[in-house]
């Protein structure tokens, strides 16, 4: 398989791991481009999955038999190098949810119901997943929240003349996406946390889809609050992360009440576990959290600088070569510095569903819809877009066949 020309990863030993991509699809070699989904997971990430089910499986935190405290260790051992992952200080700062869905709703919930009242302000900005949406939505209908969204350029990046209007006395919390799922906006969320700071507002940053492809500081962020999910880096479905500044976990009653989230039950009421564990109530997701830690091995042994950098080299591949299709139209910044490898784009005339089926003839996976944005469709003026996104495994020969087989869907639909 070919390498490619400028990326520091050698494609062709990466893809070896991953046992899905040899697969054919209706009769082609699979062209996975829809990473912003969900990412591939390698064998390494399976095998941990069996591994643990094999040998170790057991209920945590309670038992005092081998397995309970093999199984408690393992997934204890995950916290430090999440924490790793994010440059946090500290593993009690790391809260494991289902997915950055949940993350978001536990602050919503958590932080939002005992904290914000009716005249506060949530701003929000008008590329935002629905995730980092509707929670705050059903918070205002809780307890009358205003909601502001700031504005976007034509070209897709964050205007932050907006956010400094709309963030004011009244402003409690600002939470944005780090890297937009439809754009590929890179936001300055440095500057986003200043001006919140400024005002005494949090920033809650949706790192759904830069976690997996970027390194990230939390603390040069400047966020307080930063969510993410496993399975679009290499990990199984079914775990999130929420990361919270220190001293934040400590100030929140729980989300969810049960077991392994409390110290002591009374009759008269209950108090809580200490952090994170106050947040954790029930049995967690235990294998898939334990198979977690291979994909951020995974990803930590190919150093998160140059995962950037082979999407920042193939996704200007990709741009320069979707720019030279007549009718064809990227949505989000052109500069690859200012973006990552979720690339957006539209075909004259032809809807992204049809695109999406007559790509998929050729084995090529591309995502077509309104990718949980709707607010950002309806600013950008179109009811859906395609959407090829990229991670480690993927090379130019890949983009070729997207190419190919986006020249053959104009033709069929030029006859
Ligand atoms: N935010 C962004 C920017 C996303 O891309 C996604 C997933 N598409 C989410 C949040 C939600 O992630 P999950 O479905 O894993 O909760």
């Amino acid at each position: 398989m070919k390498q490619q020309a400028h990326s520091p990863l050698d494609t062709s030993a990466i893809r070896r791991d991953f046992p899905i991509l040899s697969r054919e699809v209706n009769g082609h070699p699979l062209v996975y481009l829809d990473n912003a989904a969900t990412t591939q997971k390698p064998r390494q990430v399976i095998d941990a999955l069996v591994h643990y089910y094999e040998h170790s499986n057991s209920n945590i935190h309670r038992g005092i038999h081998t397995l309970a405290v093999e199984a408690t260790e393992q997934y204890e051992a995950v916290r430090a190098k999440v924490a790793r992952h994010i440059g946090a200080a500290d593993e009690r700062q790391i809260v494991f949810t289902r997915n950055t869905t949940e993350a978001i709703n536990l602050v919503a919930r958590a932080w939002g119901d005992a904290n914000l009242r009716e005249g506060d302000e949530v701003v929000l900005t008008e590329m935002e997943h629905h995730s980092n949406i509707v929670p705050w939505q059903l918070l205002a209908r809780r307890n009358g929240v205003r909601l502001r969204f700031a504005t976007i350029t034509d070209d897709g990046y964050l205007e932050m003349a907006s956010v400094r209007e709309l963030v004011g006395p009244r402003t409690r919390l600002v939470s944005v996406v780090h890297a937009s799922n439809v754009l590929g906006t890179i936001n300055p969320v440095t500057e986003v946390a200043e001006v919140a700071h400024a005002a005494g507002a949090l920033l809650l940053v949706d790192a759904a889809q830069s976690a997996p492809h970027m390194p990230i500081d939390v603390a040069n962020l400047g966020a307080d609050f930063l969510a993410f999910s496993a399975h679009k880096m290499l990990g199984p479905t079914g775990v999130g992360v929420l990361w919270a500044r220190d001293g934040l976990l400590e100030s929140m009653d729980p989300f969810l009440g049960g077991g392994d989230m409390i110290s002591v039950v009374k009759e008269e009421g209950s108090t809580w576990a200490d952090v994170p564990y106050k947040f954790e109530a029930g049995t967690p997701n235990i294998a898939d959290v334990i198979a977690f830690a291979a994909a951020l091995d995974y990803l930590a042994e190919i150093g998160m600088d140059r995962v950037r950098e082979h999407e920042k080299t193939i996704t200007a591949y990709a741009m320069d070569a979707l720019h030279r299709i007549d009718g064809l139209t990227i949505h989000g910044p052109a500069d690859v510095d200012d973006r990552g490898g979720a690339v957006s784009f539209a075909l004259d005339g032809i809807h992204p569903h049809d695109v999406s089926t007559i790509l998929d003839g050729y084995g090529v996976a591309i995502r077509a819809g309104h990718h949980c944005a709707q607010l950002l469709m309806r600013r950008l003026g179109v009811p859906a877009t395609n959407r090829a996104s990229f991670y480690i495994y993927n090379e130019e020969r890949e983009v070729d066949a997207l190419i190919d087989a986006l020249k053959q869907t104009i033709k069929v639909f030029a006859e």
